[in-house]
């Protein structure tokens, strides 16, 4: 993108004042620390906080108190039928069909019950590509799907590595290893946006190739729903999914989010774990005998819903379906290519830090990582104490990421002028 930044305070508020999103940055609690507002760049980890959630909860604990047990039929979001209120702001985040979709459990539950599906190694057809250095529950979720399996892990996953001396991966080197594992191949399982290193997959491409060879494609998309604009359903990876307390602001431990493709909506043999929540909903409370699952991604369903997560949950959805998904990546690219341009200032002739993220803003999300010397920790200590909210991930890299729906330019500013401030201090020639 063609733009001409500028590392001035009035430069960034004429940023944010051309922002046709800036009026949701005010629906968003930020920390303070010493009665300072805080300058936060952790939505990667944990989202803000919505205004709304307050009340979203004092209702249902309202709704319990006044009807206890006939809650589930009574009130204005009766609890029975909760789950499908996140279903259609949840769908278009990620490009699904509505019956594609649905809100249950956490994250890696999720993982674990679709690989019962969709990861059925046989003798001859049991591995597993992942990107090398994915996030430490998805190993162990491979790993101990593996072992469940009978197999050996060394010898059943196949990590794709960055070429020697980059920190990135190849879209031609994934797509080559998964030629050729070829008909070894059961399932590639990728991120969609890498969490360390802030980079996205193409994940059409991931899925064509997985495709061909006849594996199937799982991704989880921790880091990219509410990241990117996503088309899961034309894409066609067969399961996906994500949770919903980094880029959709539901809170600590906040649900998941899952995708199973159209093409195996209607396949109850397929294996499963099952719940009575995934049970043809119109004879649900018969409580017969014999499973007989809910079409589509609703029929992996466990349990009844999770109220006060989803109400929290629901809540941040209503904001990012209001804001809408395109155009926070619009204002996204602007507002990271901001911290881009800032950063590389700051760094002039010399190498105080590197940014490992792609240079190519279509590769990369919000997201910015950003590789230190030797003073890196004693840096992020420095923007911590100065009330920036950074993250360190060993051994050696400070995350940042710019979040379209709460952050500004002028945020983007003053980190940067925090971090001119400590290298001044530290860095004098
Ligand atoms: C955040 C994250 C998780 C977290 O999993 P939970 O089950 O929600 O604790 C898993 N995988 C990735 C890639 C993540 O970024």
């Amino acid at each position: 993108m063609a733009y001409i930044y500028k590392n001035t305070l009035a430069f960034a508020q004429s940023l944010d004042e051309q922002d046709q999103l800036r009026r949701f940055r005010q629906q968003f609690i930020f920390p303070s620390q010493k009665g300072v507002e805080s300058l936060y760049f952790c939505g990667n980890s944990l989202g803000l906080q919505p205004k709304t959630v307050r009340d979203a909860l004092l209702s249902e604990l309202d709704q319990w108190a006044d009807h206890a047990v006939e809650g589930h039929f009574k009130g204005d979001k009766p609890w029975m039928h909760y789950h499908k209120l996140l279903t259609a702001p949840s769908a278009t985040l990620v490009g699904a069909l509505p019956h594609e979709v649905v809100v249950m459990n956490t994250l890696t539950t999720n993982l674990h019950l679709l690989m019962v599906s969709f990861y059925r190694p046989t003798t001859s057809r049991f591995k597993i590509i992942m990107e090398a250095g994915a996030f430490p529950s998805d190993q162990y979720a491979m790993e101990s799907q593996v072992h469940l399996h009978g197999f050996d892990p060394a010898e059943a996953i196949i990590e794709v590595a960055p070429r020697a001396g980059t920190e990135l991966l190849n879209t031609a080197d994934i797509l080559e290893a998964i030629e050729q594992a070829g008909d070894a191949l059961a399932l590639v399982m990728f991120s969609g946006v890498n969490y360390y290193t802030g980079q996205l997959f193409d994940i059409e491409a991931i899925t064509a190739k997985a495709h061909q060879v006849g594996a199937k494609a799982g991704f989880d998309l921790a880091h990219t729903t509410g990241n990117i604009p996503l088309h899961l359903h034309q894409w066609g990876p067969d399961f996906a999914v994500w949770c919903s307390y980094k880029y959709l602001n539901a809170g600590p431990g906040g649900p998941s989010g899952l995708f199973v493709h159209e093409r195996h909506a209607d396949n109850p043999s397929l294996p499963r774990f099952a719940g009575w929540w995934g049970h043809d909903e119109s004879e649900r409370f018969k409580m017969s005998k014999g499973f007989k699952p809910m079409y589509g991604a609703e029929g992996w369903q466990l349990s009844n819903a999770q109220i006060f997560s989803f109400a929290a949950h629901l809540a941040g959805l209503k904001i990012m379906d209001e804001a809408g998904i395109e155009n926070l990546r619009q204002k996204s690219l602007v507002l990271t290519g901001y911290l881009e341009h800032i950063l590389d200032e700051l760094n002039g002739e010399a190498e105080h830090f590197r940014i490992i993220t792609p240079r190519d803003s279509a590769a990369r999300g919000c997201q910015l990582s950003v590789l230190t010397n030797n003073g890196g920790r004693a840096l992020f200590q420095f923007l911590t104490d100065n009330g920036a909210i950074v993250d360190w991930r060993e051994p050696n890299v400070i995350r940042i990421a710019p979040v379209p729906i709460y952050n500004s330019f002028e945020d983007i500013w003053k980190l940067g002028a925090l971090i001119s401030q400590y290298l001044q201090a530290n860095h004098q020639s």
